[in-house]
C-alpha cells in the first residue's frame, strides 16, 4: 500500500458503531442542549413518534419539545449506521446557518465518536447564493438546506427526506422535493412542524394524510377514558394546595402522570401515514405552571391567543391573519355552479408554468360581483385557450401578472388587443394604471397597472369577509376538486408579521405558499375596477349599465 492508500483507507474505514438500535444510538451518541445522555424521561409522548420507523410519518408538535433534535438524532443514525443519504430541509438559509452552527455541530461536538467522524462543509453557490450545510458521515452525507431557493432541490440523492418547520417551508418546493426521493431504495419521509395554518402545511398532512393520532388519558381514579389534554384546556387545569398548577381528570381532578399515563389512539381507521399530534401538556418536563403562566399572558390578545393555541395546545390557530376560511368561503357561495358565457366580464389570471384564469362578471340583477369561471392551463397553451374564453365571456378588461413572463404578458396583450389588456406588477402604494415600455427608448407600449400588494390583499379578502362576492358552489368531481384548490388558494391569504431592516413589525401576507387562484382574483377584481373607473365613475353609469367593448 502506499501511503496515500493508507490514508484513503484510513479515512473510510468504519468507525465502529456500538448501536442496537435507533434508540440506542440516540442514547449513546446524542447529548441534548442541558442533559447529560438523550432519554425519553420527561418527554415520553417523544419516544413513538420518533422511533416508528414508518416510511412516512407526521408530526403536529407545538414548539420547543426536542423534536428536531431527536429528528437530528435518526438523520446521523441513519448516515451513519445505515449508510444513507439524508436530506434536512429548513425554511431559509439564516435559519440554517443558526440551526447548524446553534444545533448540528454542538450535537457532533459533544460526542467524541462524532466529533472524529464528522466532517463538515458548507458551499456556498455563488450564482444563487444558497447555503447548503454538508455533513459527511465516512461515505454518507446529511445535507442541510434551505428550501427558498429551487436550485439547491434538484441536485443530491436522499434515501430520506425531512422536512422541518413545514409551514414555513416554500409549499411548492416541498412537491418538487417530495418527488425527488421516488428513486431512492429507502425514501423515508418526515413531516414535522408547529401548525399555524388551519387547512394548510402540517396542519393539512396530519389531517388528511394521516391516521391523526393522538395522546390520550384514561383517569386512574374514576376511569374515565378518551381524554386529550390539549382539547380539554383549559377545563383540566388544576390548582394543589400549594397553588401549584396540574393537569387533571376532567371529571373528577385526579392528577394525570403526564410521562406514564397515556396512550396513542389514532382516531382515523385507515389513513394514511402515522401522523402524531403533541402538544406541550403531553410533555411532562414542560411544567404546568409554565403553561399556565402562558395561557395567563395571552388572555385579551387575539393574536398571542392565536400562537398560544397554535404553538402550545397544537390547535393551528391563524387569529386575525387569516380573513378567509371555510365558513366565509361557505358564506359566499352562490346558487350555482359555473357559468357558461356571460355578456361582459372581468378576466384575471396567474402565470407560472401552470396559469390560473379566473373570470368574474357584475351579477345583471344587483352588480354584485360573481365568480363564473375557474381553470387552471399550460403556460404555451395560455394565449390561445384565452382568445377562445373570449369568445364566450366577453372579457372588458383583462388583467395579467407582467411577472414571471413578460413574453406571455404581451402576446396575450396582442392578442386580445392591448387597449382591453393591463400588465400587472405590485409597487407603490397606490392604485395606477399608465403606460409600459418593455424596452426603453421602444415604440412599444403596452397599458400597465401597479399596487401594494398587502393594501391590495386586503380589500380582494375584505369582500369575502363581507360577503360582497359570489362564488360558485363548491359540488363534486372534477369541479369540485377544481373549487377545492380554489378555497384552499384563498385560505393562504394570511398576514404574519414580518420585520424591516430597522427591525420593526408589520403585518403581511405570507409569501411561496400555493394561493395562485387568489391572485388571479385579485386581478380580475383590478380589472373590474379599471373598467369601473374609466367608464362608469365619471358618468354616473352604474354598474349595471349594458355591456359595451371598449
Ligand atoms: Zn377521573
Amino acid at each position: 500500500m502506499t501511503q496515500l492508500q493508507q490514508r484513503l483507507a484510513r479515512y473510510i474505514e468504519p468507525t465502529p458503531v456500538h448501536a442496537a438500535g435507533l434508540e440506542d444510538y440516540l442514547r449513546k451518541y446524542i447529548v441534548p442542549d442541558n442533559v447529560p445522555a438523550y432519554s425519553f424521561e420527561g418527554h415520553e409522548a417523544l419516544r413513538e413518534p420518533l422511533l416508528d420507523e414508518s416510511k412516512e410519518l407526521a408530526i403536529l408538535k407545538a414548539s420547543q419539545l426536542g423534536v428536531s433534535t431527536g429528528l437530528l438524532g435518526h438523520c446521523f443514525f441513519r448516515c451513519d449506521v445505515g449508510s444513507w443519504d439524508v436530506q434536512y430541509f429548513l425554511p431559509t438559509k439564516d435559519v440554517i446557518e443558526r440551526f447548524s452552527a446553534g444545533k448540528v455541530d454542538r450535537l457532533i461536538n459533544r460526542n467524541p465518536h462524532l466529533k472524529a467522524m464528522v466532517r463538515s462543509r458548507r458551499e456556498v453557490d455563488s450564482k444563487s447564493k444558497d447555503t447548503i450545510e454538508i455533513k459527511s458521515f465516512r461515505n454518507n452525507f446529511l445535507y442541510i438546506k434551505g428550501m427558498d431557493s429551487q436550485r439547491s432541490l434538484l441536485s443530491d440523492p436522499a434515501d430520506m427526506i425531512v422536512f422541518d418547520e413545514v409551514d414555513q417551508l416554500n409549499q411548492k418546493h416541498m412537491t418538487q422535493a417530495k418527488d425527488r426521493i421516488a428513486h431512492s431504495r429507502f425514501g423515508f419521509r418526515r413531516y414535522a412542524g408547529v401548525g399555524m395554518m388551519p387547512g394548510l402545511g402540517i396542519d393539512k398532512i396530519y389531517a388528511e394524510k394521516s391516521d391523526k393520532r393522538v395522546r390520550v388519558f384514561r383517569c386512574p381514579a374514576c376511569g374515565k377514558d378518551d381524554q386529550v389534554l390539549a382539547d380539554l384546556f383549559p377545563d383540566n387545569a388544576r390548582q394543589d394546595s400549594d397553588g401549584n398548577w396540574y393537569f387533571g381528570c376532567v371529571d373528577c381532578g385526579a392528577e394525570f402522570d403526564r410521562d406514564n399515563g397515556a396512550r396513542w389512539v389514532a382516531q382515523k381507521e385507515s389513513g394514511g401515514m402515522p401522523g402524531y399530534r403533541i402538544s406541550a401538556l403531553d410533555i411532562a418536563a414542560i411544567s404546568a405552571n409554565y403553561i399556565m403562566q402562558l395561557y395567563q399572558e395571552a388572555e385579551g390578545d387575539m393574536t398571542a391567543k392565536a400562537t398560544f393555541r397554535s404553538t402550545v395546545l397544537t390547535i393551528p390557530d391563524a387569529g386575525a391573519g387569516q380573513p378567509i376560511t371555510d365558513v366565509v368561503l361557505k358564506n359566499c357561495e352562490g346558487d350555482y355552479f359555473m357559468l357558461p358565457r356571460s355578456k361582459y366580464s372581468f378576466l384575471g389570471i396567474d402565470v407560472g408554468n401552470v396559469c390560473h384564469i379566473y373570470i368574474r362578471q357584475a351579477k345583471p340583477e344587483d352588480g354584485k360581483p360573481q365568480v363564473i369561471h375557474i381553470e387552471k392551463i399550460v403556460q404555451t397553451n395560455l394565449v390561445q385557450r384565452v382568445v377562445d374564453l373570449d369568445k364566450r365571456y366577453n372579457f372588458q378588461v383583462a388583467v395579467i401578472d407582467r411577472k414571471p413572463s413578460l413574453t406571455t404578458a404581451t402576446q396575450l396583450a396582442d392578442a386580445l388587443g392591448r387597449h382591453r389588456v393591463y400588465l400587472q406588477e405590485f409597487k407603490g402604494s397606490t392604485f395606477e394604471t399608465g403606460e409600459y415600455k418593455p424596452i426603453a427608448e421602444s415604440r412599444d407600449i403596452y397599458q400597465e397597472v401597479t399596487m401594494d400588494r398587502d393594501i391590495w390583499l386586503d380589500g380582494y379578502t375584505g369582500m369575502f369577509a363581507n360577503t360582497d362576492i359570489e362564488i360558485p358552489k363548491k359540488g363534486e368531481g372534477e369541479h369540485g376538486m377544481l373549487m377545492e384548490e380554489f378555497w384552499q388558494h384563498h385560505k393562504a391569504l394570511q398576514k404574519v408579521l414580518e420585520y424591516t431592516s430597522k427591525g420593526l413589525k408589520y403585518a403581511s401576507y405570507r409569501k411561496n405558499v400555493e394561493n395562485h387562484f387568489a391572485f388571479a382574483g385579485c386581478f380580475a377584481d383590478a380589472a373590474h375596477k379599471i373598467w369601473f373607473n374609466k367608464f362608469c365613475h365619471f358618468t354616473g353609469v352604474g354598474i349595471e349599465s349594458s355591456p359595451f367593448r371598449i
